[in-house]
């Protein structure tokens, strides 16, 4: 292949690297070659990454028990609603494709979409069954919390916002191309929280812009234009006055998407303190001679405390049986309950549930743990009794599986900052260390919680605290009668002394038991200063 060399370029290199024309002319075409290899390949990338975003394929269709299979590797437990999903989402994208392939069908005029609402318990699965839905159907996916929107022309985001946020996450290399792929291939969009936007007799003012938010969704779910961009932001405001001006009409189609081929979710709690789902389905139930005669239900509800296992037998999920007239009562407009025609629940999870999380998802929140302490060469072993425990302590916290990351992070913190990097190879987590992390971790790095604490206090406060034998054995047999770890006994029984940072009476500073006896002995210390303080300055004017 001829290559013509520019003579300048050539003279430009002979000048500033002084060298021959020879040595040039070998160093142009090796950068030449280099830059046209970087070319190819940035231009390969870029029409490798359209054709993966091309629209034309679209989401493979899968079938039912395909989608809950995949499920089933993640979420523990909620056959229902799992079910209930597969069916609604697998139909709902097959459809879209059908429609895509035989734009002038004639079978169906108004494809009517499987619309859900999801009832039941914080954290336990109803956002997270959509989130993994949406990674194996490969369609953008979007979690919204309904508290963050409002009816439009009200603060805040608009429920019209859902459909352009929808569109970020879709492929394309421009915002119509975005669209264009969700109008071709649809999407989800799950808005939690739906139940905070429930009217609700007690707050007249609140209650006009709840209702408006409901009819906002409900527009949304019925095939409603929506503008791509957003009308309020200032790019759209002066293309739409440029376009006046030019004398053009504001009619303008492309820019707009149909919420036609979207999945919408609808979820929430449902709880309330007065008049919750449950309690409507109750009180509706209760009435119901027949379902009681079958003895179905257990009148106490979630709350109650059911320790034989045959009540756990029996134990019954209200929002089973929550039927169109109790969403409406609960306070959904009419409406919007039925334009949603699949309802479903989930159930409140168990300690097992809890357990079957930890230990039996794909991506089990055990073998993340195990994954981030091997990155620092320590192996994590975990005993049957420390899960058991910390599914306890998830479960008395009563918000589902997302207790049992905080109940995790509570135990491991201290390990997490102090193993990597040590000698340590290995960490055996069992009951106990789950009970006294923070003791058990001192103990092994073979160092005192009472050195461990002054050493902290004094980087915190900068006052040097003192404790003698004497103390330290009253701090023991403290931490023993409340049960307590040792480092969280010294917590709660010195934290008042933070006030000696203010009050500067000198370091180092020496503790006596009467000072720990009295746990308002320190406040009151600041209280006498500060009045002190006060008259000083009294004096001084
Ligand atoms: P909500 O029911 O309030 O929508 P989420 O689905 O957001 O609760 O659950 C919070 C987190 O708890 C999820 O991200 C997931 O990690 C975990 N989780 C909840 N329920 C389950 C379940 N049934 N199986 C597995 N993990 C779950």
């Amino acid at each position: 292949m001829k290559v013509s060399i520019p003579k300048s370029d050539i003279e430009d290199i002979m000048k500033e690297y002084n060298c021959t024309q020879e040595e040039a002319t070998s160093a142009y075409l090796a950068a030449r070659k280099k830059a046209e290899d970087i070319f190819k390949k940035s231009v390969e990338q870029d029409l490798q990454s359209k054709e993966n975003s091309s629209p034309k394929e679209g989401p493979k269709v899968y079938t039912p028990r395909e989608l809950k299979k995949y499920l089933d590797g993640y979420v523990v437990g909620q056959e229902e609603y799992k079910r209930r999903i597969c069916i609604a989402a697998s139909y709902h994208f097959a459809v879209i494709k059908f429609l895509k392939e035989n734009p002038e069908q004639k079978r169906i005029k108004r494809f009517r979409k499987k619309n859900t609402i999801i009832a039941g318990p914080s954290g336990s699965g109803k956002t997270y069954c959509v989130e993994v839905l949406g990674d194996i159907l490969q369609v953008p996916t979007l979690t919204v919390d309904a508290t963050d929107y409002t009816e439009a022309g009200y603060v805040g985001k608009s429920a019209d916002d859902m459909i352009r946020e929808l569109i970020d996450m879709a492929p394309g290399f421009s915002r119509k191309e975005q669209a264009e792929f969700i109008a071709q291939n649809g999407g989800i969009i799950f808005v939690d929280e739906i139940d905070k936007k429930a009217k609700d007799g007690a707050l007249a003012g609140h209650d006009i812009s709840r209702e408006g938010f409901q009819r906002s969704v409900l527009k949304l779910i019925e095939r409603k234009l929506i503008p791509i961009d957003n009308p309020n932001s200032p790019m759209s405001q002066i293309q739409e006055l440029m376009e006046r001006q030019q004398g053009q009409k504001n009619e303008k189609k492309d820019n707009m998407i149909s919420t036609e081929n979207i999945l919408f979710i609808l979820g929430g709690s449902f709880q309330r303190r007065i008049e919750s789902l449950e309690s409507l389905v109750k009180k509706r139930l209760t009435g119901d001679a027949r379902l009681e005669r079958e003895n179905e239900l257990i009148l106490e509800g979630f709350g109650s405390k059911t320790n034989s296992l045959e009540d756990k037998e029996k134990y019954k999920n209200y929002y089973k049986y929550a039927e169109t007239r109790d969403y409406i009562r609960f306070g959904l407009i009419p409406e919007l309950v039925g334009r949603v025609p699949i309802r479903t629940f989930v159930n409140l999870l168990s300690k097992n549930d809890l357990i079957r999380i930890m230990e039996e998802t794909e991506d089990s929140i055990l073998s993340q743990y195990k994954l981030e302490f091997e990155l620092f060469d320590i192996d994590l072993e975990v005993s049957k009794d420390a899960i058991d425990y910390i599914a306890q302590e998830a479960e008395n916290k009563k918000t589902g599986a997302r207790a049992l990351v905080s109940v995790w992070e509570n135990i491991l913190t201290d390990f997490q900052f102090e193993l990597p990097g040590s000698n340590f190879r290995k960490l055996k987590i069992d009951r106990l260390l789950c009970e006294k992390p923070k003791d058990y971790l001192l103990k092994i790095l073979e160092k005192s919680p009472f050195v461990d604490f002054l050493e902290n206090f004094r980087r915190e406060y900068g006052v040097e605290l003192v404790l003698d034998e004497e103390i330290e054995k009253y701090v023991e047999a403290k931490a023993s009668e409340m049960d307590l770890q040792i480092s969280a006994t010294l917590k709660k029984l010195l934290s008042p002394a933070a006030a000696l940072n203010y009050i500067n009476m000198g370091s180092p500073y020496k503790v006596t038991q009467e000072m720990l006896e009295d746990e308002k002995y320190f406040d009151k210390l600041f209280i006498e200063w500060h009045k002190s303080q006060r008259e000083a300055e009294e004096n001084e004017e």
